[in-house]
């Protein structure tokens, strides 16, 4: 044993993302979930307006005042998810050879006039009629487009396309089932990321002092920046993170990453959208980009999806969110695990695990250098800076790192030079502490001196005393700014303690 009984709040370096629903809905289950070490809050805007949403966050920021731990929320939109209509029966099989006819459904998004799902024909060709909730569906699909169903599984071809009508061939057969979603590889729809619904949401969410704002089906950076501007026309610094997901998201992947604050490989989409044997490349490919643009990044979608059912994972699970976190992932999500699945807490823990059974040997990959510091939105002196400190830890073999950050820029950029001491990040804005929470290794602290450095270091130390974290003989580096430049963090502090 050694003197320490390091216990850290969060001791895994891997941010863990934990979907919201009605498996983890109460303060208890939130606290259990933040307890077992969720970082971050997703809220699915696919599944509530702001008026059901409302009331979850006003619980996810009691249990965090409450438990004394910062905890970020990720807002997720909609964007254009197209979803099938009410079938006539609750499942519904098509065969190979079947014909499926889209119909002009609802006038507006998310209404289907009744009865317009049937199906008829012969015994061995049936023809189905089925709506969506995308009007101009019709309009905009083209023979030989594909159309897929239930995940990707069922797969259809366009063969012809009428005024009111698109008749296509059931190509891969399957069972479908009412709402589930519809996705079309490589056909150009008009509808943007941020729909009219989407934009309300925003607002919304800019006005609620949401942290983090999931962008669907983005396939530009002009879309990225319109929901930046929209945010800050709102007043909001929330982050956005773009759902990479769409095949035109892949191709313009250096320009969307250049725009964005954040991103998230939504695994799901993409699986569908693209060839999803090209998955795990473009997972590794995102990151990689990510990394090089010091961007956080968050691989998501069925990263323990047997456990909505079983108490343990399957052994390719497990290996699933090892290789994310060796692809060098900031953050790793689950969905319906904690939203809806039996076991909610024992997934945040098992993935809590996973990632301190998997992180040593990050450790011992090649060290990256001091990263290129022309064209970053770091400011060079602060990128060199915090280069140099977490060094300097690692070769005293100093016990703690504290960072003081004021936007979160610095903590991002301490994080994505992975340094192997624990770090603390200190802030006087609750905004910036949410933020760090996605930060790969960081530890918000609130309530930290922020502006004179031995104050600073006076009370990050008792804080980690009292912790077990710290005792005396130990080394401790703290990145702080002389004052000489406002915005530039220029000093590096070491101390004993005695
Ligand atoms: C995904 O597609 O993987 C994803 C995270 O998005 P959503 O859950 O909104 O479908």
């Amino acid at each position: 044993m050694s003197k320490h009984s390091f216990e850290p709040p969060r001791p895994s370096h891997t941010k863990i993302v934990a979907t919201v629903g009605p498996a983890c809905d109460t303060k208890q289950q939130l606290a259990d979930l933040l307890l077992a070490g969720v970082d971050v809050f997703r809220i699915n805007m696919a599944h509530g307006k702001p008026a059901d949403q409302e009331p979850r966050l006003a619980r996810i920021r009691a249990v965090s005042e409450e438990t004394g731990y910062p905890v970020a929320v990720l807002a997720d939109m909609a964007g254009p998810k197209i979803r099938l209509g009410k079938l006539p029966t609750d499942e519904l099989t098509l065969d190979a050879g079947d014909t499926v006819c889209f119909v002009r459904g609802a006038e507006a998004v998310g209404q289907e006039p009744e009865g317009q799902a049937r199906s008829e024909g012969s015994a061995e060709h049936t023809v189905h009629y089925l709506t969506t909730n995308y009007a101009p569906l019709v309009d905009e699909l083209q023979p030989s487009d594909r159309v897929m169903l239930a995940d990707g599984t069922v797969s259809l071809e366009v063969e012809a396309v009428s005024d009111n009508a698109a008749r296509c061939r059931v190509v891969q057969p399957g069972l479908i089932r009412s709402r589930q979603g519809v996705n079309l590889p490589g056909v150009k729809l008009s509808a943007p990321a941020l729909g009219p619904e989407d934009r309300e949401n925003a607002v919304w969410a800019a006005r609620a002092g949401i942290d983090f704002i999931g962008l669907s089906f983005v396939r530009s950076p002009q879309e990225v920046r319109a929901l930046k501007g929209l945010l800050a026309e709102h007043g909001s610094a929330a982050q956005v993170i773009a759902k990479i997901e769409k095949p035109e998201a892949v191709e313009r992947l250096e320009e969307i990453v250049e725009a964005t604050d954040g991103v998230m490989v939504a695994r799901g989409d993409l699986g569908v959208e693209i060839d999803i044997a090209r998955v795990a490349v473009e997972q590794k490919r995102i990151i990689a980009e990510c990394n090089r643009r010091r961007k956080p990044v968050i691989v998501a979608t069925q990263m323990l999806d047997s456990m909505q059912h079983s108490r343990s994972p399957t052994r390719a699970e497990v290996a699933d969110v090892a290789n994310a976190i060796l692809d060098g992932t900031d953050a790793c999500m689950l969905s319906g695990e904690t939203a809806i699945g039996r076991y909610p807490r024992q997934a945040v823990e098992m993935m809590h695990r996973i990632a301190l059974a998997t992180e040593p040997l990050c450790r011992e990959g090649p060290r990256a250098g001091l990263p290129d510091l022309k064209g970053q939105d770091i400011i060079p002196i602060t990128e060199a800076t915090v280069f140099a400190a977490g060094r300097m830890a690692e070769e005293l073999e100093a016990r703690l790192v504290v960072v003081a950050s004021a936007t979160g820029s610095t903590a991002l950029s301490m994080a994505k030079n992975r340094h192997w001491v624990p770090t603390v990040g200190v802030s006087d804005s609750p905004e910036t502490l949410r933020r760090i929470c996605l930060y790969w290794g960081m530890i918000p602290l609130a309530g930290a001196p922020t502006v004179e450095s031995e104050a600073l270091l006076e009370h990050v130390t008792a804080w980690a005393r009292s912790r077990g974290m710290l005792c005396s003989g130990d080394r401790i580096v703290l990145v702080a700014g002389t004052g000489l430049k406002v915005t530039a963090h220029n000093m590096i502090v070491v101390h004993e303690l005695e």
